[in-house]
């Protein structure tokens, strides 16, 4: 049923009818209600209380209606709702056919509603897509631009058969081509793999170069690669003979990939990241217990704590400095040579701490020294 909100009123027309003429002000205003109720209800059932009240015998009102199932009706309405029948057929038919135009037999599905069909028809994996860039030289098959040099160091997989039209995701239906092509790329069916892709990647043996760059399917993000190498290199700065991987080994990727858990897990940003690795690695204590990504993952949020707890205080006592008097220099120095002396005292205890990850031990030992440094200084002063 038409359930339309509205319907056209013609106000000559309605101004002009010979029962409207004959109606007095209050049954003209009856009219249009009836009239409004009878529109959307389509109908008034003829034992409604509306219309013993107002359709009296004898009365202009009752000569607008007629009865029909039960129901009153009136004429003009019945006209009105099938001229808006009739129009929303025809426009749908109409919307229908120039859509049918416009995608020319492709489904009007959403991207990842066509991707899942695609899958239904065909799967790859992560291996073979890495085989077939290999087969393909690491190059854009279509213009021959190299992995390193295309948009974002990487190769995007093309449907030849695109999805869209019914392609399959399967390694039969996909080649590499960069982004540039891709974007340029219309629903073009070509081919433009190697003849014998298939045979070579059905007896794929990789060289030994060419392993580790599979293995290390190198999926981690260049983000993350950025912030592995800056604690790797600061871990090495701290420690040359610190265990660390090497760029491109799948050890190297595991890092990468604590580095991407902190990001899309932990939701931490990469200035935070990078703010707890440059902590990790300057601060006395953490820079010999954080040394992966793992545990840098691990102690992040007390990491992120000490490091602004650590800028504030830096932040509080960075006052401008005086030129210091060679008294304050003597001072200073006296100072200075007392805490290490005491340091040298708890040296054991510390390196004991700090094996144990001991991290309440290691701040204990620090406040005894720092109150013997307190207590000499004191002293000092008189
Ligand atoms: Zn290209």
């Amino acid at each position: 049923m038409n359930k339309s909100p509205a319907f056209q009123f013609y106000p000559k027309d309605f101004l002009s009818d010979i029962n409207v003429v004959s109606m007095n002000m209050e049954e003209r205003g009856i009219y249009i209600t009836l009239l409004s109720i009878c529109w959307i209800e389509d109908g008034i059932p003829i034992d409604s209380p509306l219309v013993s009240n107002w359709l009296k015998t004898g009365s202009p009102l009752k000569e607008c209606f007629y009865e029909k199932d039960g129901k009153l009706r009136n004429r003009r309405l019945d006209k009105e709702r099938k001229k808006q029948v009739d129009w929303a057929k025809k426009s749908a038919e109409g919307g229908k056919s120039t859509q049918r135009k416009r995608w020319d037999g492709v489904e009007k599905l959403s991207r990842s509603e066509r991707l899942k069909k695609a899958r239904q028809k065909g799967t790859h994996t992560e291996d073979e897509w890495q085989k077939l860039q290999q087969i393909c030289n690491n190059k854009c098959v279509i213009c021959g631009v190299e992995k390193g040099n295309s948009h974002g160091n990487a190769l995007c997989k093309d449907h030849i058969i695109p999805i869209c039209l019914g392609g399959s995701d399967s390694i039969d239906n996909i080649q590499p081509i960069c982004r540039n092509c891709n974007t340029g790329k219309t629903n073009k069916q070509i081919d433009a793999r190697p003849k014998d892709w298939k045979k070579r990647l059905t007896n794929y043996q990789p060289t030994v170069n060419q392993r580790s760059t599979l293995q290390s399917s190198s999926s981690s993000s260049y983000k993350d690669k950025i912030l592995t190498n800056l604690i790797v290199e600061l871990i090495k700065k701290n420690d040359s003979k610190a265990k660390v991987p090497k760029e491109n080994t799948p050890q190297f990727d595991k890092w990468c990939d604590h580095i991407r858990l902190c990001r899309e897990r932990d939701k931490r940003t990469e200035t935070e990241i990078e703010r707890a690795i440059r902590f990790s690695q300057e601060d006395e204590f953490w820079k010999a217990n954080i040394l992966s990504t793992a545990k840098l993952r691990a102690k992040l949020p007390q990491l992120l704590h000490q490091a602004s707890r650590g800028s504030q205080e830096r932040y509080v006592g960075s006052t401008p400095q005086k030129p210091k008097s060679p008294e304050q220099q003597k001072f200073e120095g006296a100072i200075k040579a007392k805490r290490q002396e005491i340091e040298s005292q708890y040296r054991s205890e510390l390196s004991e701490a700090r094996k144990s990850k001991d991290k309440n031990r290691w701040d204990e030992i620090h406040a005894i020294i720092n109150n013997a440094v307190a207590a000499y200084s004191q002293e000092l002063e008189g």
